[in-house]
Order: C-alpha cells, then structure tokens, then sequence
C-alpha cells in the first residue's frame, strides 16, 4: 500500500479527501523529494477543477479502492506553512461549529495563499530586506494606581498557566495600562503578544498607543490591509518577527511561535463574532487558544457579557477589577430624559437642545449617539400610504442626502429618490425619522458657528476620513459629535463633556434576546465617553420608557447588578449562558424551499433519536426575505452543550445529503449572537 495523503480542501462536505503523492515522472515529483508534513499546501485534481489543499496527515490505508486515488499534482511548500498549534486550534474549530476542516483551514489563511502563484517568495523576499527590527520598551509615563498594581500582580502569578482573566473595569480606569505592562513582561521574556480588538476600534490610535511604548515590531492585522501586506503581516508574526500582532478577528489564527499572552479588549463586542461564512467567536477562540498555547488570557471590557459574567461564577475565568477612573478622572452622571408627549425636533428635546447650549457655552465637547445612519429611514406618500421599499429584501429604503439616493442597508442596492409618488402621483412625499445625517444638519442650524464631526459608515469609507475627523475633534475644530456605533468604541475624547443617547427605546422593546444586554453595554460605553479628563461628565438618554425596571436598575445600581438581573432572567427562561443554542439558517429563490429543506433537516434530526434537545421551528425568519432570497430558520435549544453538540455531530454531515439541500443555502450557527 502505497502512502495516502489526507487532503483537506476548502469544500463544504466535513470530510478529508484522500489521495496519492505525485506520481513519478509528473509535474510533482520534483516537489515529492522533500518529506511530506502536515500542514504543507498541495494542488490536487478535485472534481473537474484543481484547488489548493492543506495535507492534514499521511497514512497507510484508505477506505476507498486504491485505483480509484487520484495522485496530487504539486506540493506547494517546503515546510509546513501552519504549526501544528494552528491545526490543532483549526481541528477544535471544525468540530465545535461543525465546519469542514478544509474550510476553516483555507480560510484562516492570508487570502493570497490560498491561490496557486508566487505570493509566497514575493513576500519572503521583501521582508528579507526589512531592517533588523529594534527592541526596547519604553518606562510606562504613568505609576499605576493600587487596583492597577494588584491585577497586575494576580496576572503575574499565573502567567506560567493557561488562565483566563475577565478584567473588568470603567472606561478610563487603567485596562489598557494593565495590557502594556503584561506585554512588557512578555517582551522582556523573548515571547510573543497577541492582541484582539473590535473591527472598529482598530484605530491608529490603538496602535499609536503601543507604538509609543514599544519600539519592537508590532503588526496590524485588519480588513484594511492589500492582500500582499497582509500577507507580510502574517509571515513577520509565524517567523517571530513580529513581537506584537494587533488585529481583529481572524487575527486569532495568526501562527506565532512564542506566544506569550492573549488580549481580547471589549470582550463583549459583538463583531468579535463572525456572522457569516465561518461563523466563530474570535473571542472563545482566544480563550482555547490561549490553553492549547499554555497561556494566560486577558479579557477586558468595561461591560462584560452575560457568558464571561456566568464563566466568572462557574469559576473558569479569574475576575479582575478596577473600579475606578485612573488619575484624576470622575464618572459621569447620568439621567434619562422624558419624551413622551414632547414635541422633538429632528430627535432632538428641548431639555437636550438647552442642556448642549450650557456644555457648549463652558467650552465642552458634545457627543450624541444614534444607531441609524442616513438622512431618514422612512419616505412616505401622506396621501396614499405607500413607502420605499427594497425590491429584493423585506426591508424599508433609507433616504441618503449627500449623494441624493435610496439604500438598502441589508443588500445595499441603491436607486434613484422618485419624484412622484409611485402609487398616486402626487408629488409631496414626507420623511420619517432620524438619521445621523439628518441630525447632522438640525443641529448645524441650532448651533451654526460650531463645527460638527459625523462619523459613520458613511463619512468614514474614504481612507485616513476616521483619523482626519478625530484629530479634527482633539484640536477642538469640532466640538459636536455626532455617530452610530463606531463613536460609542474604544476611542477617547477628553474633552467631551456631555453624552447622549438619542433613542433607548429600540433596545427596550427589540424581540431579540440580547437586547437588553446590548442597550445596558451601550449606555455604559457612550457614558465612557464623557468626562474622560479632568472635567465632570454628564450623559443623558432620551427615552419613552423612563419607569423601565432595567433602564432604571443601570442608572442607580450600575451594569454589574444590571448583569445580574438580566443573567437571572436568561435562567428563568433557559436562554444563553444557561442554555446552549444552534440556529440552521436556509435560504432560497422559492419561499418553499427553505421551509422543505428545514422541515426535512427536522425529521432527520428527531431520526437520531438524541435526548436533551429541543427543535424549534422551523420558521420564516423575521426578515423573510434578503437580497432575492427567501429566508427560515430552525433554532436547536439544549441545557447542556453536550447533548447539543452530539446532535450535531451526526445531524451536519447528514444535512449535506439532504435532497432538499441543493436547492436552498444553508449555514449552521452555533452559539449565535441573535436568532434573526
Ligand atoms: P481603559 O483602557 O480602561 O479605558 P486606559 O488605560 O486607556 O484605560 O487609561 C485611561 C487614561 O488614564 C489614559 O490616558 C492613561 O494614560 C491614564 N492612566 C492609566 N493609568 C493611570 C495611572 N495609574 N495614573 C495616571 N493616569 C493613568
Ligand atoms: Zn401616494
Ligand atoms: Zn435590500
């Protein structure tokens, strides 16, 4: 029996492929000379295409008739390209989100690997003509304070083991700090640091702040980057040439040979799961890898989720806190505004409109905060009802002004403002609603010699826009901010002095079942923005609710006992961390055809006949229909992790075989961060 290579392939079937090694004589066989590892790259013959694949292993035998084999053209690398950390971490990722190997190794790849061509030796030798990087750390400017000193402490105790921290502390109390001083230890001992952040606050500025105390290598690992670039990242980080890898999530694959310490900041953040493709948790990635690596891990945030929260209580993760602003800092105060039955303009209160004026007149810097970009949500005919719709999702058009258009901001597509109502004619169509470019212009007519800065989606496409509206906003050009998410993250802004959150109430009344959670992280985080420095802060929130238990439990008590009533009713109901859930989503060009397909994938999984599960749905999902597409899911519930995972063991790679499968798109998504 000749040698069997195990193949995996960047397809959706979960299985590895088997084949032969290259045949004498072929194209290969040059390449065969060098011994064969896993973890190097080969070109195989796969159906009628040829793809690059990852050798997973050699054997000596196969369950399939060895005439049958087809040999591998190429073997593409003289040494394996992914450590065995990277496969292992890799292997973990397959099982647990029930994912082909193949495909969560191809894609933890930098995209130009994946390809056949010469990207390889391209990138080896321009990083061969880099400088010799430095290594000298830079004193801290600060002393820590005695909080900072004691975590630091208990991170150094442990930082020979696979522990994991949730560090949990107000924004502004000295994390960042703590994080320095960990990677300080760790650069001082030759070892690597990895660091995660959320998409959006991969900011300059972040890495500035490390570029300041370090001047070692350090490597930014983020959607912005060419292909070619990122690619040079990665190879400086696999060959130890990179002391620190800052990045976002698919950061978490990065090979690094010493690695030392794990940091995910703002722990909670959503974007650290993937939401499509590969859908993983970045930041439950950091934690397996940190103990396949032998390492601590940090997690950090001002909000912990409710998951950390619970893993805290089950004593898997060590808390850490740090209760209070370092330096001279103090916490803002916060109180809600009224608006039921007030007249606002463009979203804007009387109250909140008297209360800028005073922080304005006193030389302070204004933030306010809405989640919905755009001029308004809703164009309407007052006459006869009719509204934009998207033609191809479930969905309402949003009115931009600058350029003049409507947008789908779930399939993007964008047409022209219609003149005259489609339905009756008439010409005067209305708008609804608030957006941030909306309130961009009230606000510019209520205070017109103040500079206002906008950061959205929208403002901030072009490259170096989000650098040039925050240097604009430190030099104090613009001293109102106006922003969705983007502005409630990670940055600081010293001289703001009052923040508001314009609407409360989508979080209050969302269906989703981590509303609530999501509206108390956000209210702490936008309230992290005011008062950073010397000033005293204040920060408003405007809602229709103001009796609401939750709303008022977080302004009195604070977000840890905001946590604790929200985990108690997440085990009243048997929800995440308390349960464990798995969503199968379908989608297809027939309404029928995502239902046929769950109903089926249903009756196979009761067919399994596995105990601890709950099969709920399958439904129409609340948007029915994106991009064309018509959408329904199936929710899976089960108390315990293992049931769950045993199902879906056996239940995925039956799916594949599913009839009613080649007619839909299906993805599973285990521990989803929503059930839309
Ligand atoms: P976080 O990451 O929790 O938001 P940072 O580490 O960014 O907090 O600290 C907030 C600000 O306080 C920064 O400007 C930082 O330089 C400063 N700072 C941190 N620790 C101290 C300290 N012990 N004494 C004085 N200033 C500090
Ligand atoms: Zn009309
Ligand atoms: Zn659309």
């Amino acid at each position: 029996m000749p040698n069997i290579l195990r193949i995996a392939i960047a397809s959706p079937l979960r299985r590895l492929f088997d084949y032969l090694p290259p045949s004498e004589g072929s194209e290969g066989s040059e390449s065969s000379k060098v011994p064969l590892q896993p973890g190097m790259r080969v070109r195989v013959p796969f159906g009628r295409r040829e793809v690059i694949g990852l050798l997973w292993e050699v054997r000596s035998q196969t369950d399939v008739p060895v005439d049958k084999l087809k040999a591998v053209l190429a073997v593409l690398d003289a040494a394996p390209l992914l450590p065995d950390e990277i496969m292992a971490l890799a292997k973990w990722v397959s099982d647990y989100y029930h994912y082909s190997i193949g495909e969560v190794l191809l894609s933890s790849l930098p995209v130009s690997l994946r390809k056949p061509g010469n990207a390889l030796e391209n990138a080896q030798k321009k990083l061969a003509k880099l400088p010799e990087g430095s290594n000298e750390i830079l004193a801290s400017p600060v002393t820590l304070n005695a909080h900072q000193e004691d975590t630091l402490k208990k991170i150094r105790e442990k930082s020979k083991a696979a522990s994991v921290f949730l560090l949990s502390g107000i924004t502004g109390s000295g994390k960042t700090e703590v994080y320095l001083r960990v990677i300080a230890d760790n650069l001082a001992q030759g070892k690597q640091a990895l660091v995660l952040v959320p998409e959006i606050s991969l900011t300059p500025q972040t890495i500035a702040r490390f570029e300041q105390r370090f001047k070692v290598p350090i490597v930014a690992l983020h959607s912005g980057l060419t292909n070619p670039a990122r690619l040079r990242a990665w190879l400086q980080a696999a060959q130890n040439k990179a002391a620190i890898v800052i990045g976002t999530r698919s950061a978490v694959f990065t090979p690094m040979p010493t690695l030392g310490v794990v940091i995910v900041d703002e722990e909670h953040d959503g974007s650290f799961k993937q939401q499509s493709g590969l859908r993983y948790s970045a930041r439950d990635l950091a934690v397996v890898r940190g103990q396949m690596a032998n390492v601590p891990v940090i997690l950090g945030t001002a909000t912990p989720s409710l998951e950390s929260l619970q893993n805290v209580t089950r004593k898997r993760y060590i808390p850490l806190s740090l209760p209070e602003r370092a330096g001279d800092a103090v916490p803002p105060q916060v109180s809600m505004i009224d608006i039921r039955g007030q007249r606002l303009e463009e979203g804007l209160s009387n109250q909140l409109l008297g209360k800028m004026r005073t922080h304005l007149e006193n030389e302070g810097q204004v933030l306010i905060f809405l989640n919905r970009r755009g001029y308004a949500p809703v164009l309407m005919c007052h006459m006869c009802g009719w509204a934009a719709e998207c033609r191809r999702c479930d969905a309402r058009l949003i009115l931009h002004h600058a350029p003049k258009h409507l947008h789908c901001h779930h399939c993007d597509a964008q047409q022209a403002v219609p003149r005259h109502c489609p339905g009756c004619e008439q010409t005067d169509l209305s708008l609804l609603g608030v957006g941030t470019e909306r309130l961009e212009e009230a606000l510019q007519q209520h205070f017109p010699d103040i500079g206002i800065a906008r950061i959205d989606r929208d403002t901030t496409q072009r490259k170096g826009a989000m650098e040039g509206l925050i240097d604009s906003i430190h030099a104090g050009e613009n001293r109102i901010l106006v922003g969705t998410q983007m502005l409630a993250k990670g940055h600081h802004f010293p001289q703001v002095t009052l923040a508001a959150i314009l609407d409360a109430d989508g979080g209050l009344l969302s269906a989703d079942f981590r509303a609530s959670e999501r509206l108390g992280q956000l209210i702490v985080q936008v309230a992290g923005r005011a008062g950073r420095a010397e000033r005293l802060g204040e920060v408003l929130i405007q809602t229709h609710h103001p009796e609401h238990p939750l709303l008022r439990e977080l302004l009195a008590h604070g977000y840890e006992k905001y946590a604790g009533t929200l985990l108690a009713q997440r085990q009243a109901s048997c929800l995440p961390p308390f349960a464990h859930l798995a969503l199968l989503h379908a989608e297809g060009h027939q309404e029928k055809m995502p239902m046929d397909f769950l109903q089926e994938a249903k009756q196979a999984a009761v067919a399994l006949k596995k105990s601890g599960v709950e099969l709920l749905g399958p439904i129409v999902s609340p948007m029915a229909r994106r991009a064309g597409r018509y959408r329904a899911q199936l929710l899976l519930q089960a108390p315990q992790r293992g049931a769950l995972h045993q199902l879906l063991s056996s239940w995925a790679p039956h799916l594949e075989t599913l009839k009613s499968a080649r007619r839909v798109r299906w993805a599973l998504d285990v521990d989803p961060i929503d059930t839309f």
